[in-house]
């Protein structure tokens, strides 16, 4: 019997990670890290800063999901490179499936590399997949506790996203709460509110994404 530690396997992704970070810095490309639980609106929001950003920062996409290629589907409608990962019942991307991914993107084409993990608030915390942004996505439906029953994806995160605004008259959420939890899990992180209904939002976060890169 061959036993192999949780460590072990963690250390050998960050290592992974480093060296995707740095082939994708080498390319120009930015890479961002889209976690967060499943139906919180990730492909929702990359539909929307895509429409947003159009050609200018040249994107492309990888889809993580333990099966399908439904969120796939929909970013090839908006004709942007995009390569779907089923993880074939992985609950997380990791850094060796993300590099594998990469490999089938012009990355010397690209500006930027949006990667949406497979929905889940647990374990993509603990897999860094070379990506030089995070953002974590809550949305109003699922209630202002999440940040202190799962404080370590929030904490590893660089901007937070609550979504679904428009329901806030329909839920007891107090964004008050979820503010003040973020501040003390990640101070230095952003928090944008958006609403797929409206769009609202969305140029807030697009407009800070793109100085992220920029000033990279
Ligand atoms: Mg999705
Ligand atoms: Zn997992």
């Amino acid at each position: 019997m061959k036993i192999v530690a949780a460590q072990k396997i963690l250390k050998a992704n960050d290592q992974l990670a480093e060296e995707n970070r740095r082939r994708f810095s080498a390319a120009g490309v930015f890479g961002v890290n889209i976690v967060g639980s499943p139906g919180c609106g990730k492909t929702t929001l990359l539909e929307a800063l895509i429409g947003r950003f159009g050609d200018a920062l040249a994107p492309a996409v990888i889809e993580g999901d333990i099966a399908g290629s439904i969120d796939a589907e929909r970013i090839d409608a908006l004709g942007v490179p995009v390569v779907q990962i089923n993880t074939d019942g992985a609950c997380h991307l990791d850094a060796q499936m993300v590099n594998a991914a990469a490999g089938s993107l012009e990355l010397g084409q690209l500006g930027l590399l949006l990667i949406e993990n497979v929905g889940n608030l647990v374990c993509p915390a603990g897999f860094d997949l070379g990506e030089h942004r995070r953002i974590v996505l809550l949305s109003v439906p699922e209630g202002d506790d999440k940040i202190a029953k799962y404080p370590a994806i929030f904490r590893g995160s660089h901007a937070l996203a609550i979504t679904k605004i428009d329901l806030l008259p329909h839920f007891d959420f107090s964004v008050d709460r979820v503010v003040a939890d973020m501040r003390r899990l990640a101070p230095a992180a952003r928090v944008f509110q958006l609403s797929a209904k409206t769009g609202g939002g969305v140029a807030e976060i697009g407009d800070w994404l793109q100085a992220e890169a920029a000033a990279r």
